[in-house]
């Protein structure tokens, strides 16, 4: 079978996306018109320039342009359509399930408020469960380079949606802020019944994927890749069925992954939620 077969194959197969950050997914022309609605001034003139700088080569230059993008989300429309492209491009790449994080902080900090991000996004996960039966789950995740008590601030916002929303998460930049800072934060929203997940183990160490499973009780690390390094570490996570996610950008360093076996050990809390088994 020739790559264009088996490329063609996986095409048609029924997927599911189990790591993705929306606001990661604005394309270069939509940043460019959404900027122009707004009159933000970008760094990048044309389409090329933009594309061009989509071709980060670590996390914290993943990270610039993140975070460049989401500063030309202003209004609800603007969340709407961000939501309704990415669920589209799931409809063209026969992606029946999606597990979306967010990142409420990005934009609380600019003075976008849930009232105005949540409508946006969930008019078009309705309008994709509708028209093509589209599956999602929202995950939402603390900045880790925010305060404990951001993250309290922000758990608290969320309240009036939390019907919509799955999990809470830990994302962006990882070392020198471990899970542990975020262990009250957890606890809260345990309490409220959301599931627990946590990037670890990205460019942090294994401890960071220890103190996750240990002090936040996540039953998902996303990326993880540095498990392989601590034997312990990866027989707690076999043991544990924790789910383990590896991103796009972990390609480059998951063969070690792959060489241990521990992929094939990695029960997703999605893979449950697919098979019918919702286990919260
Ligand atoms: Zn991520």
């Amino acid at each position: 079978m020739t790559t264009e077969d088996r490329l063609s194959l996986i095409k048609q197969w029924p997927k599911a996306e189990l790591h993705l950050h929306i606001e990661g997914t604005l394309e270069p022309s939509m940043l460019l018109a959404l900027a122009d609605k707004h009159s933000v001034q970008l760094p990048y003139q044309t389409l090329a320039e933009v594309e061009a700088a989509y071709h980060f080569e670590d996390l914290q230059s993943f990270l610039d342009l993140y975070y460049l993008g989401a500063g030309v989300l202003r209004d609800e429309h603007d969340f709407y359509e961000l939501m309704l492209a990415y669920l589209e491009q799931c409809r063209r790449e026969h992606i029946v399930h999606a597990e979306i994080m967010f990142d409420p902080q990005t934009h609380l900090s600019r003075g976008i408020g849930f009232d105005v991000f949540m409508p946006g996004f969930l008019a078009a996960i309705k309008k994709a469960e509708t028209e093509w039966q589209q599956s999602t789950r929202l995950l939402m995740c603390f900045l880790r380079d925010q305060s404990e008590a951001s993250a309290l601030e922000t758990l608290k916002l969320a309240e009036p949606y939390l019907e919509h929303i799955e999990a809470v998460g830990l994302d962006s930049a990882e070392v020198g802020h471990p899970p542990g800072k975020f262990k009250r934060a957890f606890e809260a929203a345990a309490k409220l019944g959301l599931r627990r997940i946590a990037h670890a183990g990205e460019e942090g160490g294994p401890d960071y994927i220890s103190e996750a499973l240990n002090e936040l009780g996540v039953s998902r690390i996303d990326h993880g890749v540095q498990c392989v390094r601590d034997s312990a570490l990866k027989a707690q996570l076999a043991e544990s069925r924790a789910g383990v996610v590896p991103g796009q950008v972990d390609e480059r360093r998951a063969a070690p992954v792959r060489q241990d076996g521990v992929e094939e050990r990695c029960d997703s809390l999605s893979g449950r939620v697919l098979s019918g088994k919702r286990c919260r």
